[in-house]
């Protein structure tokens, strides 16, 4: 594969207008880096586009080639989907315009733009749309996936709030899909992930979101896991719609808002953040107080980007990584028994379990009126995740977040889980599980538009 790309690579550069790089290229070693330093992979060829024209050459190189492909937005899959030894990265970083339309209310996006250029283009104008909780995350893969984050509550998912997509597909086509148009290729990319070509932009519908949000943090002892869990049941049965949580079983972060007797202690936190009124949030953050004293906490106004950026440092690029998911439709006691007993037993201070409340505007979408990997149902996203700054320590936390995942399936919904939290990049029953009863229709329409399955490093959905 690599003498054939050798071959053919000087025809690739005549014709391209980014950059298209090789293993003998300095930019090379940077260029194939993904945010999981666990994962290391060398291309052939990788292919920096510039523009949706450069996307189609790029797939049709690989076709013509018998290359490979991997479409790289933000490098932040856990799995390393965005590169493969061998074969053809097309690496969609530079792709990154944002252009937002105040009085329409609506932003187009380059394909390979980070959340961080995202939330800055629409919140000059007081404007944002639901994304991730990490800035350097890619729009991309985010977006194909579903996108959960602090506006998911009022407002859904990113995909619930996308409005078109320009998409290059296998036959080196450049298509756009919206509901008046391929609207089969508009549902798919609505959930179905990388599998039915390279979006080129994303067009997205903004919301007012007032420039500054209220943030509030509580951490409790590791020992008190099941009276926080209890209570983040109890705090969200009537949790104001302005309001957001996350509850996270995680080491308290060196921050300057944490006292430093206290830094790096095993715990769990509940973040609460407010869209809404000051008062709303102080009321709810006052409630968690007297109901379970923490051992810290922290309250602050901060600019709705600020609250976007919060999280960065904390996940940094160059973690050694693993990643999986779950539904839960409640913290059951039997839940809160097998989430205690199995978060004191990671190694890595990193390694964290999540829980994303999906409720509201989450819950206001049909089930089939995308194709998300979930129920709309409300509940929980769990992700269990080992985060680990030496490779030695992956090996334990690996195991570890597999055992927990296992434990959790009885006391969960099961094997089917938010596909953007998939590790493994050939786990077929898992995909399967995930999409449940719309795999067989997204089989049918990949098999129109990808039928020979060259969009298949992802959480793969094979042609019919
Ligand atoms: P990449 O690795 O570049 O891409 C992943 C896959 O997406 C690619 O293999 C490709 O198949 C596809 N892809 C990417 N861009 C395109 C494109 N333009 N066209 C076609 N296919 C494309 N998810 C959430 O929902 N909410 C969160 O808060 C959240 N936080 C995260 C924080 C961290 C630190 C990390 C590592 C992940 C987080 N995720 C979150 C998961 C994230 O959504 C997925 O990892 C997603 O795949 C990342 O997208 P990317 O573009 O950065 O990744």
């Amino acid at each position: 594969m690599t003498q054939l790309a050798d071959s053919g690579i000087g025809d690739l550069r005549r014709t391209f207008e980014g950059p298209v790089l090789g293993p003998d290229d300095t930019e090379y070693d940077d260029a194939r880096r993904l945010w999981n330093a666990a994962i290391d992979r060398r291309p052939a060829v990788i292919a920096r586009c510039r523009s949706a024209a450069d996307v189609s050459r790029a797939v049709l190189f690989a076709r013509a080639h018998g290359l490979e492909i991997a479409v790289r937005g933000g490098a932040h899959n856990p799995g390393g989907s965005s590169s493969v030894d061998d074969g053809l990265m097309i690496d969609l970083s530079l792709m990154d315009d944002v252009t937002v339309d105040p009085a329409a209310k609506l932003a187009r996006v380059g394909g390979g733009a980070l959340l961080s250029k995202l939330d800055a283009a629409a919140q000059e104008h007081g404007l944002a749309t639901p994304a991730g909780m990490v800035s350097h995350t890619g729009v991309g893969g985010l977006t194909l996936g579903g996108g959960m984050g602090w506006l998911t509550r009022k407002f859904g998912l990113s995909i619930d709030n996308l409005e078109s997509v320009q998409i290059v597909t296998a036959d080196g086509q450049l298509r756009r899909a919206a509901e008046d148009e391929n609207p089969d290729l508009f549902w798919a990319v609505r959930g179905g992930g990388g599998n039915f070509g390279v979006v080129t932009e994303f067009e997205f519908r903004l919301h007012e979101v007032a420039p500054m949000v209220s943030f509030g943090l509580a951490f409790w002892e590791l020992d008190q896991g099941t009276d926080v869990l209890r209570m983040a049941r109890e705090v969200m049965a009537k949790l104001p719609e302005e309001l957001n949580i996350v509850v996270a079983a995680v080491n308290a972060p060196p921050a300057p808002f944490v006292p430093a007797e206290y830094h790096f202690r095993p715990g769990y936190a509940l973040i609460v953040v407010g869209f809404g009124t000051a008062e709303e949030h102080a009321r709810t953050m006052a409630e968690i107080r007297s109901t379970l004293p923490p051992l810290f906490e922290f309250e602050s106004p901060m600019p709705y980007v600020a609250l976007q950026q919060l999280l960065d440092e904390a996940n940094g690029w160059g973690m050694h990584a693993y990643d999986k998911g779950f539904y839960l439709d409640e913290f059951t006691d039997d839940a809160i028994e097998v989430i205690t007993a199995q978060v004191p037993l990671k190694q890595s201070p990193g390694s964290v379990a999540l829980f994303y409340r999906l409720d509201n505007g989450y819950s206001a979408v049909a089930d089939d009126a995308t194709a998300f990997s979930g129920s709309r149902a409300p509940g929980w996203a769990g992700f269990i995740v080992a985060v680990c700054p030496v490779p030695e320590l992956l090996e334990h936390d690996r195991a570890w977040v597999r055992s927990f995942w296992d434990a959790m399936v009885p006391v969960s919904r099961g094997q089917g889980m938010y596909v953007n939290a998939i590790s493994d990049l050939d786990v077929d029953d898992r995909v399967r599980a995930s999409y449940g009863p719309k795999y067989d229709r997204l089989a049918a329409i990949k098999t129109t538009y990808d039928p020979d399955n060259i969009f298949h490093r992802n959480a793969n959905i094979k042609p019919a």
